[in-house]
């Protein structure tokens, strides 16, 4: 697999499916799955039981998954969807940059 260049926190735009030209943040990824959680994105209806927790019951609303292939970083530099590119500085750390602009986003 690919190494992965989507992090908690990135903002994302999403290229394809049915959150097309949206962007939002990421909650959460989902590497074994290849997919991601992006907040308010891909929002899903869920019939819940009432529980001890939740009295009421009734139907809640969460973030669905969405596939990493759909979804490309938004470089927080030139706030652009970019491909973003592994860099080994001279000193050996890695870092993220952006491959339109160049700049480095922040460590791999
Ligand atoms: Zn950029």
């Amino acid at each position: 697999m690919a190494r992965l260049r989507v992090k908690r926190g990135d903002t994302v735009a999403v290229i394809a499916g049915k959150e097309r030209g949206k962007r939002g943040k990421v909650l959460r990824v989902l590497p074994g799955q290849g997919r991601l959680i992006v907040e308010k994105l891909n929002m899903i209806k869920r019939h819940q039981r009432p529980t001890q927790k939740l009295r009421q019951g009734g139907i809640i609303e969460r973030e669905g998954t969405i596939p990493l292939s759909n979804v490309m970083v938004v470089c927080t530099k030139c706030d652009r969807s970019t491909r973003i590119a592994v860099q080994v500085l001279a000193d050996g750390r890695k870092v993220r940059v952006c491959k339109r602009c160049s700049e480095i986003i922040d460590k791999a």
